[in-house]
C-alpha cells in the first residue's frame, strides 16, 4: 500500500472527502506535492503559516531551541527562557493591561483556560457568545461556538451559554450582572469572513464594562497582523479583558495563548492553587518558533502587506461569477451563488495548482487566507488561477 492508502486505513477520517493530496515538502507560500506538483497556498493551513512554510528565522529559532533542549517541566514551574522572551514580546506590543500569558498548545486549550478564568474571577456561570462563532472543538469550546450542526450531536454540552447574533445591539442587553463573560471573534472566521461593525464591537465593550463582564476576544483567525492590524480589537479601538491567540502566533508549531491583566490572571494561583495545567503549554521549541513568528511579523510589519493585497485581491477579482468579497486584511471569503459552484471552483483551483477550501460555516464562501508574506506578483499569479478557474468551471 502506498501512503495515500494508508492514510485511509490507518489515520482516523473525519471528513467523507478529504483532500488527502500527499506534500513532500513546503517552503513560502508553496507545497509541493510528492508527484512535484506545486501549489499556492492560499490558506495557511487555516490562518497558521502567517510568515509562509519554513521562515528560515523560525526554522534557526527552533533549531537554536532545539540544541539546549525540548521538554523539561511542566508549564509554570521552570523558568524557560523562549517561553518568557515570547511572552514579554507580546506583552510588549498589547495595549497596557494585558501583560500575563498563560501559553497552552492549541486554540480549543486557550479558550477552555480563558472561560475558567472568566468564571473563577467574576464567580459567576453565565457566558454569553455568538451564533456563528468558532471556538474549537473541546467539549467546552464547542459549548461556545454558535452552530448548531456541529453541536447537535454531542450534547449534553456545558450549560449556561447563551448566544446571540453577532451584530445585533440590540440584543446585547441580555449581557448582565450574571455573565462571567462574553466570547466574541473580533472577525468571525468560520462564519466567512464577516467584520461586525464599529458600533457593535464599541457597545459590546460598553455593556461589558457596565456589568462587570469579561470580554474575551478569540483572535485565534483574525490575530498577528492577518486583517490589517497587528490585533483584529485595533479596528474598533477597543480592548478586550482577555485575548486568546493560537494558529499563526506558532509559525507552524502547535501553541497556543490566553492573555489577561496580572490581577485577573493570579486567580489560577490560588483556591485551588494550580487552578488551570497543562504537562505540555508553552513548550520550548514551540515558544521559540513562536517568538520568532512574532518578530518576522513585528519587524516587517507584515499587517500592512495583508492590506496592500487585500486591495490587489479586490480589484483583480472581478467576475460575473463572484458575487462579492468579504473580510478584511488577508482573511477574505469569495462568495459564489451557491455550494456546488464554490466547490467546483475550489477543485479547479487545485487542479491549476492553487490550495483553498470554503468555512466549515460558510459553503458557498471560497477561502482567501495566504500567508502574509505573499507578494504582489505571487498575488496576481493567483488571482490569475481563480479567475480561470471560474471560467473554466463555468464552462
Ligand atoms: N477559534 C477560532 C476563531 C478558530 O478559527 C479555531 C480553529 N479553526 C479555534 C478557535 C480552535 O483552534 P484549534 O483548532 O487550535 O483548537
Amino acid at each position: 500500500m502506498n501512503d495515500r492508502d494508508l492514510f485511509f486505513r490507518y489515520l482516523a477520517q473525519t471528513s467523507p472527502f478529504p483532500l488527502s493530496l500527499e506534500i513532500g515538502s513546503a517552503e513560502g507560500i508553496y507545497m509541493t506535492g510528492s508527484d512535484g506538483k506545486r501549489y499556492l497556498d492560499l490558506i495557511s493551513g487555516i490562518s497558521v503559516s502567517a510568515v509562509g512554510h519554513r521562515h528560515p528565522a523560525v526554522v534557526a529559532a527552533i533549531r537554536e531551541q532545539l540544541d539546549k533542549y525540548m521538554h523539561l517541566m511542566v508549564y509554570g514551574e521552570l523558568v524557560q527562557s523562549a517561553q518568557v522572551g515570547l511572552a514579554r514580546l507580546l506583552a510588549d506590543h498589547l495595549p497596557p493591561g494585558l501583560d500575563n500569558v498563560y501559553l497552552l498548545n492549541s486554540g480549543s486549550e486557550a479558550v477552555e483556560g480563558a472561560v475558567k478564568l472568566a468564571k473563577r474571577y467574576t464567580r459567576r456561570t453565565g457566558m454569553i457568545a455568538f451564533r456563528n462563532g468558532y471556538h474549537g472543538s473541546s467539549h467546552g469550546a464547542l459549548s461556545l461556538t454558535g452552530h448548531e450542526g456541529l453541536k447537535r450531536a454531542f450534547r449534553p454540552l456545558l450549560p449556561g451559554i447563551h448566544h446571540l447574533d453577532y451584530g445585533s445591539i440590540d440584543q446585547l442587553g441580555q449581557i448582565d450582572r450574571h455573565t462571567a463573560c462574553v466570547v466574541a471573534e473580533s472577525i468571525q472566521g468560520e462564519a466567512g469572513a464577516v467584520v461586525p461593525s464599529r458600533d457593535f464591537m464599541q457597545a459590546l465593550r460598553q455593556r461589558c464594562t457596565e456589568t462587570g463582564t469579561l470580554l474575551v476576544l478569540d483572535e485565534i483567525q483574525a490575530g498577528m497582523g492577518r486583517t490589517g492590524k497587528l490585533w483584529a480589537f485595533e479596528h474598533f479601538d477597543i480592548r478586550p479583558d482577555v485575548l486568546i491567540l493560537a494558529k499563526g502566533l506558532g509559525g507552524g508549531m502547535p501553541i497556543g495563548a490566553f492573555i489577561a491583566g496580572r490581577e485577573i490572571m493570579q486567580c489560577l494561583t490560588a483556591d485551588p492553587v494550580l487552578g488551570h495545567i497543562s504537562t505540555f503549554g508553552g513548550n520550548a521549541v514551540c515558544a521559540a518558533s513562536a517568538r520568532a513568528t512574532l518578530k518576522v511579523i513585528l519587524d516587517n510589519r507584515l499587517w500592512e502587506n495583508a492590506l496592500a493585497m487585500e486591495s490587489i485581491f479586490r480589484d483583480r477579482l472581478r467576475h460575473p461569477a463572484i458575487k462579492g468579497i468579504r473580510g478584511q486584511g488577508l482573511l477574505l471569503a469569495l462568495e459564489f451563488e451557491d455550494f456546488g459552484q464554490n466547490s467546483r471552483v475550489i477543485a479547479q483551483c487545485l487542479r491549476n495548482g492553487l490550495l483553498t477550501d470554503w468555512f466549515l460555516f460558510s459553503d458557498r464562501h471560497m477561502r482567501i487566507a495566504p500567508p502574509l508574506v505573499i507578494n504582489s506578483e505571487q498575488l496576481h499569479h493567483a488571482c490569475d488561477m481563480i479567475l480561470q478557474s471560474v471560467d473554466e468551471t463555468a464552462m
